[in-house]
This record gives C-alpha cells, structure tokens and sequence, in this order.
C-alpha cells in the first residue's frame, strides 16, 4: 500500500466521534451511546507528520487519544452501510488532543465541548495509505506510546459502531464531500501530556507518525 501524505486536495471538515470503545466509555464514567456521539474540529486544527505541538495556554491537562482516522474520497449523503466503504479512500492514525480539564468543565455546565476539543493543533495526522479492500478496517491494531512507554492499544474490532456505521450514519447528518476525515474514537488509557514528550502512533498496517509537545509559542 502506499502513503501519499503531499495529497493536495484540501480538508474541508474533521469529524471526530466520542465514546466508541466501552472501556473508555468506562474511564470517562460515561455512559454508553446508543447511537455515535459526533462532534467536529476545524481543518486549521491537522498538524500533520514534522510539525510540533505547541501546549495551549487555556488548560493544564492536555490528553492524547489516539485513533484511527478514515478519508472520504467522494461525494455521498444518506449513504447505506453496505456501500460506506466505497467512499473511503485513505486511512490513518491520528490523535484527537483533548484539554481535559476544560473538558471536565465544560461537561459539568453542560456547554459546548470546542474550547477542549477544537483549539489550534487539537488534530496531529499521521500519512495515509491508500485504502482497499485488502486493508480490514475491523481488524486494525494500533499503539500510543509516550517517550516510548506504551500508554494506549487500540484493537478496532473493538468499535461499538464500526466505520461502516460511522460513514452512515454520519452522512445521514452532513453530505460527504471528498477529503472530508472521520476520527473513529478512542480506545482506553488516554492520559496526559507534558512539554518536551514525544507521543507516537503506530499500527503493523499504517505505519508510525509521532509529535513533539513543545512550550505554547
Ligand atoms: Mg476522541
């Protein structure tokens, strides 16, 4: 398979999904959706593989989730689940940077989530690699490791709406336009980041992308 990271088409959005793994579903003592919990970053917030990330000034936790990210590479709305693949057209890892204590917060007032979730460099992405067939998205295994130490292992048979459901039911919701991604939730074991750490990402299948945390600029 092959990474084509200078694709030139733009992003025009970035949805992420919340609780999509039961045990950190369980870690966040929330409850379990009944349907996928979606929200959205800006584009402006992708730091793609090289860039550091700087440590925003508005919190004190920064959180790693590490995820699976999929790319629409064609236009589709209301589309069934047994068609949702034909859409993807690239696949990585990424990490939705989460402020938790802002998070916390926010979540307690009952506001919205973006000032812990949408601020400038929330999204690290890693490559893509082209999708096909032959790459089993439920069968993906993938790693976040900080300076080295493995924190989360992420198995995405282990998806409470698979991606295939993700692609359905968010496009019942927004018409898909080609370059838009989906962060597919977060397993386990997020936790926090300090400046001057190294996180990492990495899966056999998609290969490894990593971020430095760098002193807010
Ligand atoms: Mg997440």
């Amino acid at each position: 398979m092959t990474q084509d990271a200078d694709r030139s088409v733009s992003v025009p959005r970035v949805f992420c999904i919340g609780r999509n793994y039961v045990e950190h579903a369980r870690e966040m003592k929330s409850e379990l959706p009944t349907a996928p919990v979606i929200f959205l970053k800006p584009a402006s917030c992708l730091v793609p593989v090289g860039q550091a990330v700087h440590f925003p000034r508005h919190g004190r936790e920064l959180h790693h989730e590490a995820e699976l990210v999929v790319r629409i590479g064609r236009a589709g709305r209301d589309v069934p689940k047994s068609e949702a693949l034909s859409l993807v057209d690239g696949v990585t890892l990424g990490l939705d940077l989460t402020m938790r204590d802002v998070q916390a917060e926010l979540k307690q007032k009952g506001l919205p989530w973006e000032k812990a979730k949408a601020f400038d460099e929330s999204a690290p992405i890693g490559a893509f690699t082209a999708y096909g067939p032959s790459l089993d998205l439920h069968d993906v295994v993938f790693t976040c490791r900080v300076n080295g130490e493995v924190r989360q292992e992420g198995r995405t048979r282990d998806m409470i709406f698979d991606v295939e459901t993700l692609i359905a039911e968010v496009s019942g919701i927004w018409a898909l336009r080609p370059g838009d991604l989906i962060y597919t939730g977060t397993p386990a074991g997020v936790g926090p980041l300090a400046v001057g750490d190294r996180v990492a990402v990495a899966s056999e299948k998609l290969g490894g992308f990593s971020w430095e945390i760098v002193a807010s600029g």
